[in-house]
């Protein structure tokens, strides 16, 4: 019982304390505020403020890691987002490819949008698809649990980079 409780009250710290103190979060998360810990969970949020590296890799992050100097090897990096994903922290995707992306779990449904090409990630929330699949696991006698929509092909950039190498 006091697991679920815990669950609960780590999912409500998320949501309402993403972009603070990581720290606490990774407390509230019960995990012990490690230094790759930290330095891992402080790159999701800052990605969380920006638009576009929303959704990360684990090179994506060992990258990061590695131009701010920190001493860490690729498979810390796996192994801290294993713990994060256990602990509700994030989410893992898989985008048309064996590579897994991650995101803060912010506990708000959406679905996305990948460039074939460049990797760029849309996020995006359409009512009535969300319906529609409702409807269907209905009639075809299913309560629903959840979803994974993910959508292919090629972003504006990269279509008008690809429209300018055809002129030449
Ligand atoms: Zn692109
Ligand atoms: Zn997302």
């Amino acid at each position: 019982m006091a697991h679920i409780g815990r669950f609960f009250v780590d999912k409500t710290t998320v949501a309402t304390n993403a972009g603070h103190v990581p720290e606490q979060e990774l407390k509230n998360a019960g995990l012990k505020a490690t230094v790759p810990r930290m330095r891992i969970l402080e790159i999701f949020q800052k990605a969380q403020g920006g638009e576009q590296q929303r959704h990360l890799s684990a090179e994506d992050i060992y990258k990061q890691l590695v131009a701010e100097n920190v001493e860490i090897g690729l498979a810390t990096v796996y192994r801290v987002l294993t713990q994060f994903e256990a602990a509700g922290l994030i989410v893992r995707h898989y985008f048309g490819n064996d590579r897994a992306t991650y995101e803060i779990d912010d506990g708000a449904h959406h679905d996305h949008i990948v460039c074939t090409r460049c990797g760029r990630v849309e996020e995006f929330v359409d009512r009535e698809i969300e319906q529609r699949q409702k409807s269907i696991a209905e009639r075809l006698g299913f309560e629903l649990e959840g979803h994974a929509l993910s959508m292919y092909g090629i972003c504006a950039d990269c279509r008008r980079k690809l429209a300018q190498a055809k002129q030449r």
